[in-house]
């Protein structure tokens, strides 16, 4: 499985932030070095999904 960036589409040195788990998922909080977008992974048993968050102003 590849881990790609919602947003820009980056698939390279994804940083891994934390992770947990979600009723059968396990989700990870991933955050893309290109554009600096922050978004969860998640796997389970019916696939694999993105879901791009709003991008952190800091
Ligand atoms: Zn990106």
């Amino acid at each position: 499985m590849v881990m790609k960036c919602p947003i820009c589409g980056n698939t390279e040195n994804l940083t891994k932030n934390k992770e947990w788990g979600f009723n059968s998922y396990r989700v990870s909080r991933m955050t893309c070095p290109k554009c600096g977008a922050t978004f969860n992974y998640y796997s389970g048993d019916s696939g694999t999904y993105t879901i791009p968050k709003p991008k952190e102003m800091k």
